[in-house]
């Protein structure tokens, strides 16, 4: 069992709703260590392949992403959440549904961070329905980059954002793909045991 599946048994907290809460070492205390495994674990599954920029979505998949970027030399992009008030300028935006928050919001990334022709890692913490990272490769396509691949720590896989990914054809990596959990139980299994 890889360390974020380990963690995830040890310190996840399953909620109503199909929630993992993994606040305690990845969305709201870091455990560090891991974070450097993951970064080196997305390096590792993507060798080969050329990566010119990380992109990822505020707040919780910053600091994966960054971790990410370092592991790769290249730098990070986050898409911002729009508040509606003073966004101006060249920008490329995309509308995401929060699986979390149950609201949409639009987000976006400035036309001067992201260019034509760029290979983009997408990565996040949660894969769930697929909006955050479809909003994510939309933002990406606006731009004329390409979509070298999609990381993912925490992938759903009884929730369809991964098979919708999937049937698009793009290369998608998830460190601990988790196919059942039970919030009266707090038993969590995983797709693959490694
Ligand atoms: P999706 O857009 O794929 O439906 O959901 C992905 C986004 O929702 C991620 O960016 C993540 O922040 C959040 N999310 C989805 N499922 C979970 C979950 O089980 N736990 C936590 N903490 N966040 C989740």
């Amino acid at each position: 069992m890889n360390k974020l599946k380990e963690k995830i048994i040890s310190d996840g907290k399953v909620f109503e709703g199909d929630v993992l809460k993994v606040d305690s070492f990845l969305n709201h205390q870091i455990d560090i260590e891991l974070l450097k495994w993951i970064g080196e674990e997305f390096r590792r599954r993507f060798d080969g392949f050329k990566i010119d920029k990380i992109l990822t979505i505020e707040a919780s998949g910053i600091a994966i992403a960054s971790s990410v970027a370092l592991c790769f030399g290249v730098p990070l992009l986050f898409a911002k959440k729009s508040e509606g008030v003073n966004v101006t300028g060249n920008k490329f935006f995309s509308k995401v549904y929060s699986f979390t928050h149950k609201c949409w919001n639009t987000i976006y990334v400035s036309a001067e961070y992201l260019s034509k022709g760029e290979k983009v890692l997408i990565v996040d913490d949660f894969l769930a329905s697929g909006s955050a990272i479809e909003g994510l490769v939309d933002l990406v396509s606006q731009a004329d980059a390409e979509v070298a691949g999609i990381g993912i720590c925490i992938e759903k896989s009884f929730q369809d954002g991964g098979m919708k990914i999937r049937t698009r054809g793009y290369k998608l990596e998830s460190l601990a793909i988790i196919e059942s959990m039970d919030n009266r139980t707090q038993e969590i299994t995983f797709s693959e045991p490694n």
